[in-house]
């Protein structure tokens, strides 16, 4: 049998040059293939496709076409987050710099458990979270999987600065994330603050302060996933200092409005918070995953410390070994920071900022579009780039089935979300290349899926 080529070492490029070209390709006529943002024929007809293109999983003879053939396959029946109509989640397309930094840490596979296997991407990734944390106004930051891992960690770190004893209070408006990290530590149940208005209520939330015991800590939003609501920070901020509560903001959305200088301004309060949970796979156009927890006091992470013998020993730190074992929960972690530091030096501020400004742009254009069709109710203006809108006077089972009807023909990909007691099509846009045609086009798609259906 010959030698399987390696993506590292002298012969990695050269082996993995000609494959590059076979997965670029593949990707070209898999997306050409499907010619939508979604395959066509719904779950079903998808895995049927699918495992036609696969045939045997693990064959006793390998297939050298299998590469080809499967990202073919992969890419016909993606949702692609690069068409203008597919915009139903926090599903960023990203940025061809970041997919093609991202390889280089696939390549040369760093992990960052310890210095003796990643002895540049440690040094980067300490360089790269400082600066973001000193975007939120804090010390430090923890490199995660995305928002519900900063999510636990936020909990977890409360709970340890807290000598183990902690009560979540969040508002009704937070993430599923935040009342499941609070279960997966042992929690007591968490309090739930009224969000009447889609926003916690600071006026709620001081009356819970006054009557709970201690310790608390309150979760804010900065970017609620249904509809990109920024809560008031300021007042929640105020409230818990008065009460004694640990404050920590979910801005897995709307963080990178910090790159911007026109939306900034929406975050005023969030350095106020003990800790921050950023996602870069959202607003920030990286492939997943890219989460961040930021951290105001870095002495709250001494709650990580770990030893274990091999990866961080005693006269190995004392020699001068970055210690990189505290730094996480996970054990062997990949170079996530490599496509972050490429992002943020090759766009600079102005150009993520200006990204940023596209899609809330984009999200004012279609809310102005919704608001003056007549067929059409909106919901509210976007904060940020999520916008909620159903055809008038349909019945709720008629706005789900409407939308299921865009998904399976693969036509569209929207979201739904519940606000003030209805069912409403939700549209997130993080796509900067957006049209306003498209935009258009997009109502156009769900006027025709309704007259469909019945009402
Ligand atoms: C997306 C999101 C999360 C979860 O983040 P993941 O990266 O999906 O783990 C948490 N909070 C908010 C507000 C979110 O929008």
């Amino acid at each position: 049998m010959s030698t399987p080529h390696l993506a590292s070492g002298p012969q990695g490029p050269t082996a993995l040059r000609p494959l590059l070209d076979t997965v670029l390709d593949a990707l070209h006529t898999g997306g050409r293939t499907r010619g939508a943002p979604l395959p066509h024929g719904g779950p079903g007809a998808v895995a049927a496709r699918i495992r036609d293109a696969v045939g045997d999983v693990l064959p006793d003879r390998g297939d050298p076409d299998a590469l080809r053939i499967l990202v073919h396959a992969f890419a016909a029946g993606a949702a692609d987050p690069a068409h203008p109509h597919c915009a139903a989640h926090l599903h960023c397309p990203p940025l061809a710099v970041a997919a093609a930094a991202d390889l280089a840490a696939t390549a040369l596979n760093p992990s960052l458990d310890s210095w003796d296997q990643a002895p540049a991407a440690s040094a980067l990734e300490d360089l790269v979270t400082r600066a973001l944390a000193r975007e939120t106004g804090h010390a430090d930051a923890l490199v995660t999987t995305g928002g519900t891992e900063s999510n636990q960690l936020a909990l977890l770190l409360a709970r340890e600065a807290h000598g183990g004893a902690l009560r979540l209070v969040h508002g009704a408006n937070a993430h599923h994330s935040l009342p499941r990290a609070a279960w997966l530590l042992g929690l007591p149940e968490p309090v739930v603050v009224p969000a009447p208005a889609g926003t916690l209520d600071p006026g709620a939330l001081g009356d819970v302060l006054a009557r709970l015991p201690g310790p608390l800590l309150v979760a804010a939003t900065a970017g609620t996933t249904d509809t990109g609501r920024i809560d008031p920070l300021p007042e929640i901020a105020a409230r818990c200092a008065v009460h004694g509560a640990r404050l920590h903001v979910d801005a897995a959305y709307g963080g990178p409005l910090l790159f911007s200088d026109r939306h900034r301004p929406l975050l005023t309060g969030l350095d106020a918070a003990h800790t921050v949970t950023l996602d870069l796979h959202k607003l920030g156009w990286q492939p997943v995953p890219a989460g961040l927890l930021t951290v105001r006091d870095p002495g709250d992470l001494t709650a990580l410390r770990h030893r274990a013998d091999y990866l961080n020993a005693d006269d190995d730190t004392a020699a001068g070994l970055p210690d990189l074992l505290g730094r996480s929960l996970r054990t062997t972690r990949r170079a996530d920071v490599l496509k972050l530091a490429v992002t943020l030096k090759s766009l600079g501020r102005a150009g993520l900022g200006g990204l940023v400004d596209r899609v809330c742009d984009l999200a004012q254009e279609f809310a102005g579009l919704v608001h003056d069709d007549p067929r059409l109710d909106l919901h509210a203006r976007p904060v940020i780039s999520t916008v909620l809108f159903r055809p008038a006077g349909a019945g709720e089972a008629a706005v789900a089935a409407l939308r299921r009807r865009l998904l399976t023909t693969g036509r569209a990909v929207l979201g739904r979300a519940r606000a003030d007691g209805r069912l409403w099509l939700k549209v997130t846009l993080l796509n900067p290349a957006t049209r306003r045609e498209d935009l258009a086009g997009l109502l156009t798609l769900v006027h025709q899926a309704h007259a469909e259906g019945p009402r």
